[in-house]
């Protein structure tokens, strides 16, 4: 029997991913986009995983139905405290190409390169009231300049030592075997698949 859940996202690309990596499990993904009025919550919470539970549990809490969110974002060791949970939010719209080229302006001459992808998901089950969370991690290095065209955002400037590559250059499967997201839902499968 299918169960199906609603994925806290109008992201058809993340409603995509989800319902791949859950194949064969009997839990299907419905996203938002498919819900009249559902609230879009404020991601206000100081860590991914806060605002994760904060979006789980108001889809929850609003549809009666089990939630899945996830909330994601960059960490470059050379500017401490800057993106991370905020990745989203600090350019005001600015075109990721312009936004890729100022943090390898800013990077420029630094040997600290360290980056990584970082991607919470939190699953709240408003008739048992069970949650669950977890986090994983994608590690790289920031480029000397944009290559590839695959992917979004900070892609073209995230370097995988592993494949000689930025992530904008894998194929779309690599990076969803690799990714933070990936990790993360490979994670959460394990847990309901459990329960
Ligand atoms: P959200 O979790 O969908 O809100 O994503 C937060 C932000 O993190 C995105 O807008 C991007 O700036 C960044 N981000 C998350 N995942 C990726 C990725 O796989 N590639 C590039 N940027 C990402």
């Amino acid at each position: 029997m299918t169960k199906t859940m609603i994925l806290a996202t109008r992201n058809k690309g993340k409603l995509r991913e989800f319902n791949h990596a859950f194949e064969g499990t009997g839990i299907e993904f419905q996203s938002l986009l498919e819900m009249d009025g559902a609230p879009d919550p404020e991601e206000t919470g100081e860590t991914y995983e806060d605002n994760a539970l904060i979006k789980a549990r108001q889809i929850a809490l609003h549809t009666g139905m089990a939630t899945v969110a996830d909330d994601s974002g960059i960490e470059i060791d050379a500017l401490p405290g800057e993106l991370g949970v905020k990745s989203a939010r600090v350019w005001g719209g600015m075109a990721y190409d312009k936004i890729n080229d100022i943090l390898l302006e800013r990077l420029r001459g630094s040997t600290t390169r360290s980056t990584r992808y970082v991607c919470a998901i939190a699953y709240v089950d408003p008739a048992t009231g069970v949650e669950e969370l977890v986090k994983a991690t994608c590690e790289g290095v920031i480029h000397d300049r944009q290559e590839g065209a695959g992917g979004f955002g900070y892609d073209p400037i995230f370097f995988v030592p592993q494949f000689g590559k930025t992530m904008a250059q894998l194929p779309l499967e690599t990076k969803n075997r690799i990714s933070h997201r990936a990790k993360a839902m490979e994670l959460l499968k394990e847990k309901l698949i459990r329960s």
